[in-house]
């Protein structure tokens, strides 16, 4: 059995837009060993996209299509799988109905074209999407399957684990790979590998991805079995301790709120150059206000005194962008709050305000807690939003190894 995807919509054959779904569906046959064979990205144009279905399905038994199911003109998925196919269609009311109501619910009257939207082909199975207005598909044209998934990376994914992967467990004869994936905080690409050495020397041709993200490095181990992971997982962990924040999909934000639920602590937060972004991260977090009291962006030096109560006298002396006021601002914060910990952020974010003394990315981080406080210097040369993102990255890990006592 082999698969390929089609990922429909003309936005991705420009320059802004990458089709990130077709990798969601790959990491996903991955697991069941389904190597891919094709793969696509079409225009929305209907005689195109018409064509590739056809010709996709000549070398491969599972096709999977994203996008182009919306309502506009230019969603024309329906369509060409009719044309390529020769489906018949059929209206069902109760998708309708279902949409005038999700519309009548905020008070809107339903657009006449989302009508289209209700169309499903005759004799196969519709797949509600209880993330969007697009309901999906499952053809089943005698042994070749078509999966069919709207274009939002968040409804296709939630349609892919709600039915792709439990029909994937069965045709399959279950998974014959497992995936696991390290997240590795506090150290650089470049110094993960460094420290891999001794595990690539002792296990030389196996594959190990390392991957940098936004969120931190990560290690993906892929397995025949959980057993092997799991041995795997065990050495990793040996050799880069706490500083392995988590697994799969895990951020630091939602570790941090786990370790501060599990001890019923509380965190408050005092930002200058990250303008609210580290109290957006941990508030991104659902549940977090079990544990969130507060953040303020204390941008100037009055509402670093008015909001954080740092004192004038300490800004005076050392400046704006110090220890000794990152320091202030998550003591200030941690008091006025009386939270388990305070987070202080200070620091230029550029592109200007810097000078010879403290260039931009320069940024002071500080956590403190009644009897101790932690301060780290940090200089992270780029842009304003490398500035700003890896700030928090790096508070955010201060304050999980702070909390551990790591
Ligand atoms: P809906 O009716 O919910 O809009 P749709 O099936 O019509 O669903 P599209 O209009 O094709 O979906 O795309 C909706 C959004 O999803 C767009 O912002 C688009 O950029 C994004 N998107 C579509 N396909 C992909 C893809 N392959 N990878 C990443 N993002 C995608
Ligand atoms: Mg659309």
């Amino acid at each position: 059995m082999n698969a390929s995807i089609i990922a429909v919509g003309s936005e991705m054959l420009g320059p802004t837009r990458v089709d990130t779904n077709s990798l969601k569906v790959t990491a996903l046959l991955e697991l069941f060993g389904i190597p891919l064979v094709r793969k696509s990205i079409v225009a929305d144009s209907l005689d195109e996209l018409a064509d590739e279905i056809t010709h996709s399905l000549k070398y491969s038994d599972i096709l999977i299509t994203s996008g182009g199911l919306g309502p506009t003109e230019d969603d024309l998925t329906r369509e060409a799988l009719v044309k390529a196919l020769g489906l018949e269609v059929d209206v069902d009311q109760s998708i309708i109905d279902k949409l005038e109501q999700r519309f009548a619910a905020r008070g809107w009257k339903m657009p006449e074209v989302n009508k289209k939207q209700a169309n499903v082909f005759r004799g196969h199975t519709t797949l509600q999407n209880e993330r969007g207005t697009a309901p999906g598909f499952h053809l089943d044209l005698r042994g070749k399957h078509v999966w069919v998934f709207p274009g939002v990376p968040s409804e296709l994914e939630w349609m892919l684990k709600t039915y792709m992967e439990p029909w994937l467990e069965q045709v399959s004869g279950g998974r014959t790979r497992h995936r696991r994936v390290l997240k590795v905080a506090g150290l650089g690409e470049s110094a993960v590998e460094e420290k891999l050495k001794p595990y690539y020397d002792a296990h030389k041709g196996e594959p190990l991805t390392i991957l940098a993200s936004p969120h931190g490095v990560e290690l993906h181990l892929i397995f025949d079995s959980q057993d092997e992971i799991a041995k795997r997982e065990r050495e990793l962990l040996d050799i880069f301790g706490v500083r392995i924040f988590g697994f799969d999909d895990d951020t630091l934000e939602a570790v941090i709120g786990r370790l501060l639920i599990e001890r019923g602590e509380t965190l408050s937060t005092a930002e200058s150059c990250t303008g609210g972004l580290l109290s957006q991260r941990i508030t991104d977090v659902a549940g977090s206000s079990a544990y969130f009291m507060s953040g303020v962006v204390s941008y100037t030096a009055d509402a670093k005194v008015a909001f954080a109560g740092v004192d004038p006298e300490i800004i005076m002396t050392y400046g704006e962008v110090s220890e000794p006021v990152a320091i202030a601002l998550a003591r200030g914060i941690r008091d006025r709050f009386q939270t388990t910990y305070g987070v202080g952020i200070t620091g230029v974010a550029g592109p200007g305000g810097g000078s010879d003394e403290k260039p931009v990315g320069t940024v002071h981080i500080a956590v403190a807690r009644s009897d101790y406080v932690e301060h780290r210097k940090l200089f992270w040369p780029g842009t304003r939003q490398h500035v700003r993102w890896f700030s928090t990255q790096s508070a955010l890990d201060l304050l999980r190894r702070f909390i551990l006592d790591a």
